[in-house]
Protein backbone atom coordinates (compact mmCIF):
# COMPACT_ATOMS: atom_id res chain seq x y z
CA UNK A 1 0.00 0.00 0.00
CA UNK A 2 1.04 3.23 -0.84
CA UNK A 3 -0.74 5.49 1.40
CA UNK A 4 0.31 5.59 5.26
CA UNK A 5 -0.98 6.70 8.41
CA UNK A 6 -0.14 6.61 12.13
CA UNK A 7 -2.23 6.67 15.07
CA UNK A 8 -2.46 9.59 16.83
CA UNK A 9 -3.46 9.99 20.26
CA UNK A 10 -5.53 13.27 20.58
CA UNK A 11 -6.93 15.34 23.58
CA UNK A 12 -10.51 16.28 23.26
CA UNK A 13 -10.59 19.88 22.89
CA UNK A 14 -13.99 20.16 24.51
CA UNK A 15 -14.06 17.83 27.23
CA UNK A 16 -10.06 17.04 27.59
CA UNK A 17 -10.29 13.02 26.85
CA UNK A 18 -8.16 11.43 24.77
CA UNK A 19 -8.86 9.29 21.81
CA UNK A 20 -6.99 7.37 19.08
CA UNK A 21 -7.67 8.70 15.25
CA UNK A 22 -6.02 7.97 11.90
CA UNK A 23 -3.20 10.39 11.20
CA UNK A 24 -2.48 10.40 7.34
CA UNK A 25 0.97 11.14 6.56
CA UNK A 26 1.15 9.84 2.57
CA UNK A 27 -2.33 9.87 0.68
CA UNK A 28 -2.31 8.26 -2.78
CA UNK A 29 -5.03 9.84 -4.41
CA UNK A 30 -5.72 6.83 -6.94
CA UNK A 31 -5.39 4.43 -3.81
CA UNK A 32 -7.84 5.70 -1.50
CA UNK A 33 -10.27 7.93 -3.45
CA UNK A 34 -12.19 8.23 -0.44
CA UNK A 35 -9.77 9.64 1.58
CA UNK A 36 -8.83 12.09 -1.56
CA UNK A 37 -12.63 13.43 -1.39
CA UNK A 38 -11.95 14.18 2.41
CA UNK A 39 -8.85 16.15 1.44
CA UNK A 40 -11.07 17.59 -1.45
CA UNK A 41 -13.81 18.43 1.65
CA UNK A 42 -11.32 20.01 3.90
CA UNK A 43 -11.72 17.10 5.97
CA UNK A 44 -8.96 14.36 6.18
CA UNK A 45 -7.66 15.85 9.52
CA UNK A 46 -11.31 16.45 11.03
CA UNK A 47 -11.22 14.51 14.67
CA UNK A 48 -14.78 13.85 15.98
CA UNK A 49 -14.36 13.33 19.83
CA UNK A 50 -16.64 9.48 20.62
CA UNK A 51 -17.62 10.75 24.00
CA UNK A 52 -18.52 14.41 23.44
CA UNK A 53 -18.91 14.63 19.61
CA UNK A 54 -17.00 17.88 19.75
CA UNK A 55 -14.51 18.12 16.29
CA UNK A 56 -11.11 19.37 15.87
CA UNK A 57 -8.40 19.10 13.41
CA UNK A 58 -4.89 17.80 13.46
CA UNK A 59 -2.02 19.74 11.79
CA UNK A 60 0.76 17.47 10.31
CA UNK A 61 2.68 17.48 6.91
CA UNK A 62 0.87 15.36 3.72
CA UNK A 63 2.67 13.67 1.14
CA UNK A 64 0.25 13.45 -1.98
CA UNK A 65 0.75 11.18 -4.61
CA UNK A 66 -1.47 10.36 -7.57
CA UNK A 67 0.48 8.34 -10.84
CA UNK A 68 -2.17 8.97 -13.20
CA UNK A 69 -1.58 12.76 -13.15
CA UNK A 70 2.03 12.41 -12.73
CA UNK A 71 1.04 14.41 -9.14
CA UNK A 72 3.65 14.37 -6.49
CA UNK A 73 3.22 17.48 -3.51
CA UNK A 74 4.06 17.64 -0.28
CA UNK A 75 2.07 20.08 1.94
CA UNK A 76 4.14 21.27 5.11
CA UNK A 77 2.93 22.93 7.46
CA UNK A 78 5.60 24.96 9.25
CA UNK A 79 3.95 25.38 12.46
CA UNK A 80 4.56 21.47 13.23
CA UNK A 81 8.27 22.01 13.39
CA UNK A 82 11.68 23.67 12.40
CA UNK A 83 12.23 24.34 9.01
CA UNK A 84 15.32 21.42 9.32
CA UNK A 85 12.67 19.25 11.07
CA UNK A 86 9.99 19.64 8.22
CA UNK A 87 12.72 18.91 6.01
CA UNK A 88 14.37 15.99 7.32
CA UNK A 89 10.19 14.56 7.99
CA UNK A 90 9.61 15.27 4.39
CA UNK A 91 12.30 13.42 2.64
CA UNK A 92 11.57 10.28 5.15
CA UNK A 93 8.09 10.69 3.37
CA UNK A 94 9.21 10.81 0.05
CA UNK A 95 11.87 8.45 0.68
CA UNK A 96 8.62 5.44 2.39
CA UNK A 97 6.86 6.08 -0.98
CA UNK A 98 9.80 5.71 -3.38
CA UNK A 99 10.82 2.40 -1.41
CA UNK A 100 6.46 1.52 -2.24
CA UNK A 101 6.87 2.80 -5.59
CA UNK A 102 10.23 0.61 -6.26
CA UNK A 103 8.36 -2.67 -5.34
CA UNK A 104 5.73 -1.88 -7.88
CA UNK A 105 8.63 -0.92 -10.29
CA UNK A 106 7.13 2.04 -10.89
CA UNK A 107 9.86 4.47 -9.23
CA UNK A 108 11.39 5.51 -12.69
CA UNK A 109 9.45 8.03 -13.87
CA UNK A 110 10.31 11.42 -14.20
CA UNK A 111 7.44 13.61 -11.91
CA UNK A 112 9.19 11.68 -9.28
CA UNK A 113 11.85 13.37 -8.93
CA UNK A 114 10.33 16.91 -7.88
CA UNK A 115 8.04 17.43 -5.07
CA UNK A 116 6.11 19.98 -5.31
CA UNK A 117 5.46 22.50 -2.33
CA UNK A 118 2.01 23.72 -0.72
CA UNK A 119 2.46 25.50 1.93
CA UNK A 120 -0.52 23.66 4.33
CA UNK A 121 -3.42 21.52 3.19
CA UNK A 122 -5.50 24.16 2.17
CA UNK A 123 -3.02 25.36 -0.07
CA UNK A 124 -3.19 21.87 -1.51
CA UNK A 125 -6.78 21.23 -1.95
CA UNK A 126 -6.54 24.67 -3.68
CA UNK A 127 -3.64 22.84 -6.14
CA UNK A 128 -5.27 19.57 -6.61
CA UNK A 129 -8.93 21.35 -7.72
CA UNK A 130 -7.59 23.73 -9.90
CA UNK A 131 -5.77 20.35 -11.55
CA UNK A 132 -8.72 18.88 -12.11
CA UNK A 133 -10.86 21.63 -13.68
CA UNK A 134 -7.89 22.29 -15.95
CA UNK A 135 -7.98 18.68 -16.54
CA UNK A 136 -12.16 18.96 -17.53
CA UNK A 137 -11.24 22.22 -19.80
CA UNK A 138 -8.72 20.22 -21.38
CA UNK A 139 -11.15 17.00 -21.79
CA UNK A 140 -13.38 19.38 -22.96
CA UNK A 141 -11.58 21.43 -25.48
CA UNK A 142 -10.19 17.84 -27.13
CA UNK A 143 -14.05 17.35 -27.18
CA UNK A 144 -15.73 18.08 -30.40
CA UNK A 145 -18.60 19.58 -28.15
CA UNK A 146 -17.46 23.22 -28.32
CA UNK A 147 -16.76 23.63 -32.37
CA UNK A 148 -20.43 25.10 -32.82
CA UNK A 149 -21.40 26.29 -29.44
CA UNK A 150 -25.11 25.01 -28.03
CA UNK A 151 -26.91 26.39 -25.07
CA UNK A 152 -25.77 23.53 -22.92
CA UNK A 153 -21.83 23.71 -24.29
CA UNK A 154 -21.87 27.54 -22.98
CA UNK A 155 -23.06 26.65 -19.49
CA UNK A 156 -20.68 23.75 -19.18
CA UNK A 157 -18.10 26.31 -20.71
CA UNK A 158 -19.17 28.62 -18.22
CA UNK A 159 -18.86 26.81 -15.22
CA UNK A 160 -15.44 25.90 -16.32
CA UNK A 161 -13.87 28.87 -16.64
CA UNK A 162 -15.59 30.83 -13.70
CA UNK A 163 -15.06 28.00 -11.65
CA UNK A 164 -10.69 29.29 -11.59
CA UNK A 165 -9.98 31.99 -9.29
CA UNK A 166 -9.93 35.20 -11.73
CA UNK A 167 -6.71 35.57 -9.72
CA UNK A 168 -5.07 32.22 -11.40
CA UNK A 169 -6.73 32.82 -14.78
CA UNK A 170 -3.40 34.41 -16.58
CA UNK A 171 -1.32 31.49 -14.80
CA UNK A 172 -3.92 29.11 -16.14
CA UNK A 173 -3.64 30.34 -20.10
CA UNK A 174 0.27 30.14 -19.62
CA UNK A 175 0.17 26.46 -18.94
CA UNK A 176 -1.86 25.83 -22.06
CA UNK A 177 0.01 24.68 -25.08
CA UNK A 178 0.30 27.17 -27.83
CA UNK A 179 -2.47 25.08 -29.85
CA UNK A 180 -4.79 24.84 -26.78
CA UNK A 181 -5.03 28.91 -26.76
CA UNK A 182 -5.51 29.37 -30.44
CA UNK A 183 -8.42 26.61 -29.73
CA UNK A 184 -9.85 28.45 -26.72
CA UNK A 185 -9.41 31.54 -28.57
CA UNK A 186 -11.97 30.29 -31.12
CA UNK A 187 -13.93 28.99 -28.89
CA UNK A 188 -14.48 32.64 -26.62
CA UNK A 189 -14.77 34.25 -30.26
CA UNK A 190 -17.60 32.33 -31.09
CA UNK A 191 -19.35 32.56 -27.85
CA UNK A 192 -18.99 36.46 -27.34
CA UNK A 193 -21.41 36.30 -30.29
CA UNK A 194 -23.89 34.10 -28.31
CA UNK A 195 -23.19 35.14 -24.77
CA UNK A 196 -24.14 38.54 -22.96
CA UNK A 197 -20.61 40.42 -22.53
CA UNK A 198 -22.16 41.87 -19.30
CA UNK A 199 -22.07 38.20 -17.56
CA UNK A 200 -19.01 36.95 -15.19
CA UNK A 201 -18.22 34.87 -18.68
CA UNK A 202 -17.53 38.58 -20.46
CA UNK A 203 -14.83 40.04 -18.19
CA UNK A 204 -13.34 36.48 -18.88
CA UNK A 205 -14.03 36.97 -22.45
CA UNK A 206 -12.46 40.52 -22.59
CA UNK A 207 -9.00 39.25 -20.91
CA UNK A 208 -8.46 37.22 -23.73
CA UNK A 209 -9.75 38.02 -26.92
CA UNK A 210 -8.73 41.80 -26.27
ZN1 LIG B 1 -14.77 15.32 23.92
Amino acid sequence: MRSRHEVAVVQCPACGAQFDAPLWLILDGEEQPGLLQQLLDGRLRETQCPYCDALGSLIAPLLYHDARYEQLILALPLSVASASEAESLAQHLVGLLHQQLLLEQLAEAEYLGHVHLAADLDDLQLMLDHAAKQRALNTFMASAAWSWPQPATIELLKDLVQSHDPDQQQAFWQSLTVAQQSDLTLMLDRLATVVPMDSGLGDFLRRFIA
